[in-house]
């Protein structure tokens, strides 16, 4: 499972979940970005969410 962002290649590590459209899964790069706009939830997949924890 890879991030959804466009060309970016890492693994997904966290679903966000969006309010205004589908939830995605992205790395902990782009859920450090898009996490911080209103209403989105970041949540760490559970294999792995301890790559968030640095
Ligand atoms: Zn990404």
């Amino acid at each position: 499972m890879e991030c959804s962002e466009d060309d970016c290649d890492r693994p997904a590590a966290v679903e966000l979940h969006v309010p205004w459209t589908d939830n995605r899964l992205v790395c902990a790069a782009h859920a450090r970005v898009l996490g911080r706009r209103d209403g989105v939830v970041a949540d760490p997949l559970p294999e792995r969410g301890e790559d968030l924890l640095e």
